[in-house]
C-alpha cells in the first residue's frame, strides 16, 4: 500500500472483517512481555520525536504507555478477559423489550490509535433466557477495548449476546466522538457517529420504533 491508500483507508474509517484481525500468535507473549517491548518501542519513537528521556517528567513515560496499552486501554483483545456472561432461565416469560441505555463506551480507533468516546444501547426480546443488566455493560466495556471500527464494535456485541441469548432479536445502538476526527484531519469538534446493527425482528421498522421510543422515555 502507498502513503496514499492508507490515509484513504483510515480516513473511511471502514473495516471489511467483523472479527478483530489477531494473528495466531497474538498470546504467545506474557502481559509482562508485552509491557517490556511496547516500553522499548515506545522509548524509541520518544527518542525519534528529539525528546529528552533522560528528563524526570519523561523518563517512565514509556513504561506508563507500554502498561497502558496492554492493561487497560487494550485488555479486551484477550478473549480470555471476556466477562462470564451467566444468563437465567426467563421463569416470567417476559417476551417484551429490554433496553440497557446510555452505557458509557470508551474505545480507541484502530485507524489512528485516537479514543472513541461515546455511549451505547442494547435492547434484546429475550426467549428462553435473560441476563444480567450490568453483563450487558460489562460485555460493551470488553469489546470496546480494543483497536476498533464503531461498525465492528457493533457488529462483535450483537453477535456475542445473539449467541449468549440464543436468539436473533437484540439491537446495539452506539453513538460517539471519534478524537481522529475531532483532533486531526477535518478537525470537526461537533460531529459525531451513530451505528445501529441489529437481527431478528428488529428489522421490522416498527419494533425499532419502540426501541428508538424507549430511549426518550
Ligand atoms: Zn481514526
Amino acid at each position: 500500500m502507498d502513503a496514499q491508500q492508507i490515509e484513504d483507508i483510515g480516513d473511511a474509517h471502514i473495516s471489511t472483517n467483523s472479527e478483530t484481525p489477531l494473528r495466531n500468535d497474538a498470546f504467545v507473549l506474557s502481559q509482562d512481555e508485552k509491557i517490556a517491548q511496547i516500553q522499548e518501542h515506545f522509548a524509541q519513537i520518544m527518542q525519534t520525536l528529539g525528546l529528552d528521556l533522560t528528563d524526570d517528567s519523561l523518563s517512565g513515560t514509556p513504561y506508563r504507555f507500554a502498561k497502558m496499552y496492554v492493561k487497560e486501554l487494550f485488555y479486551g483483545l484477550d478473549p480470555a478477559m471476556c466477562p462470564k456472561l451467566s444468563t437465567f432461565d426467563n421463569k416470567y416469560g417476559f417476551r417484551k423489550m429490554v433496553v440497557e441505555k446510555d452505557i458509557a463506551l470508551d474505545s480507541s480507533c484502530e485507524h489512528h490509535f485516537l479514543p472513541i468516546v461515546g455511549h451505547a444501547h442494547v435492547a434484546y426480546i429475550p426467549k428462553e433466557k435473560v441476563i444480567g443488566l450490568s453483563k450487558i455493560n460489562r460485555l460493551v466495556d470488553y469489546y470496546a477495548h480494543r483497536p476498533q471500527v464503531q461498525e465492528r464494535l457493533c457488529i462483535q456485541i450483537r453477535k456475542k449476546l445473539q449467541m449468549v441469548l440464543d436468539t436473533q432479536d437484540v439491537l446495539v445502538m452506539i453513538t460517539a466522538k471519534h478524537m481522529c476526527v475531532s483532533s486531526r484531519g477535518i478537525k470537526d469538534k461537533n460531529s459525531s457517529t451513530t451505528t445501529i446493527d441489529y437481527g431478528g425482528v428488529f428489522q421490522k421498522a416498527e419494533v425499532r420504533q419502540e426501541f428508538h421510543s424507549s430511549l426518550e422515555a
